[in-house]
């Protein structure tokens, strides 16, 4: 391995530290998820993905023409798609959608012989799909988590040949005291979480056998696993239509062509943002091992990206690192970063109940705790959906 986890103190507990010299731009480890999950409400409008690894099942032309509402829309250089609709296979219980029998195959054996629908009563009476929509009506677009990740948590361990070790990966991530996780679920289902905790939490022990979980079904249990997809999520993306852009920008082209190609990408982005806006990908969230052992930066030196465009997390050096340097990514979005340190760190107490020390903190350390226009907005309409 070139890299491995330490311990630096009290506070900050582990690290990820690189124990030798990377390039920017290089690819530092990449890990398959724990679990993965697409969000409900991007399945439920029309984002097909594979149910395990969320691999696109749509050619690029089928995206952009439904992302775009454009249904005789032709892309060019349809070599450059590479969705394979040959192997896609269903389960025959349940209907989900594989990319492969491989996906299909794994899921089964980790967790989806117990999770199959099976049809055995009607669809809506399913705890799982009761489950599924009860999160919906609390959770709208832009998701940030999927409460059928616990389902599929509690059901690797149940699964596993080695009850104890699957135990013991999940459990690393719940290290937070009762008081923490029941401010981190606050966070994340808003004012009315108690109530919803409990809804969520009867429902759940309705579809999962307790064999070997029954303390996550308890509500001190269950909160901790809400508290885990909260903190540890990390949000995944796959898009066929940006595989397509990329690999069609790398052919070999005339410059009349090149210019042709440039236009009409610029033509598609145009339309699919007028019909789609911002939710042009395939989007769920996952849990790594790895990953999650990597501290937060406001000035990260590594970001997780999908270079497989399947859940498979790659972590990318944004900058030149150096053997014995610590792994930092953002736990930010690209927005929230660019903030005053107060804000940052308003948003990173609320979601991960830190305060970041990190070069450009410790910088503006002396900084007034000021608040933008735009932030007090935000305030705002936080506290009227409460
Ligand atoms: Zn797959
Ligand atoms: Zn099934
Ligand atoms: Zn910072």
């Amino acid at each position: 391995m070139d890299i491995e986890i330490r311990f630096i103190d009290n506070i900050k507990d582990k690290g990820l530290f690189a124990k030798r010299d990377f390039n920017a731009g290089s690819v530092i480890f990449e890990e398959d998820p724990l679990v993965c999950c697409q969000f409900s409400w991007n399945s439920a409008y029309g984002y097909k993905a594979c149910d395990h690894c969320l691999r696109p099942l749509e050619t690029a032309e089928e995206n952009a023409r439904r992302l775009s509402a454009k249904p005789d829309l032709h892309l060019p250089h349809p070599q450059c798609c590479n969705t394979n609709k040959n192997t896609i296979v269903s389960c025959t219980l349940c209907g989900v959608n594989y990319c492969s029998t491989e996906c299909q195959i794994t899921a089964y054996n980790q967790y989806h012989r117990t999770l199959c629908f099976q049809r055995k009563s009607s669809l809506e009476d399913h705890p799982l799909y009761q489950l599924n929509e009860t999160w919906k009506q609390m959770h709208y677009p832009p998701e940030t988590s999927s409460i059928m990740m616990i389902p599929r948590i509690l059901a690797t361990i149940q699964q596993s040949p080695n009850t104890e070790h699957a135990q013991a990966q999940f459990l690393q991530f719940c290290h937070r005291t009762v008081n923490e996780n029941t401010k981190i679920a606050h966070k994340l289902l808003g004012g009315k979480f108690a109530e919803q905790i409990a809804i969520l939490n009867g429902l759940l022990v309705r579809a999962i056998d307790p064999e070997g979980v029954s303390h996550f079904l308890t509500q001190e249990g269950f909160q901790s696993l809400v508290a885990l997809i909260g903190t540890n999520g990390q949000g995944v993306g796959t898009s066929a239509v940006s595989q397509w852009v990329t690999r069609s920008s790398e052919l070999q082209l005339s410059p009349e062509e090149t210019v042709k190609l440039d236009q009409f990408i610029d033509k598609l982005y145009e339309d699919m943002d007028k019909h789609s806006g911002n939710f042009l990908n395939n989007e769920g969230v996952a849990l790594f091992s790895l990953q999650s052992s990597c501290n937060h930066s406001c000035v990260p030196n590594a970001e997780p990206t999908y270079l497989h465009n399947n859940s498979r997390l790659s972590l990318v050096a944004l900058t030149d690192i150096k053997a014995g340097d610590e792994i930092c990514i953002s736990y930010l979005d690209e927005c929230t970063l660019q903030r005053s340190r107060h804000s940052r760190n308003k948003e990173l107490s609320e979601n991960y109940l830190f305060r970041c020390t990190c070069p450009k903190c410790e910088q503006q350390a002396h900084d007034p705790d000021v608040t933008s226009d735009e932030e007090e907005e935000d305030d705002e309409m936080e506290e009227m959906s409460e």
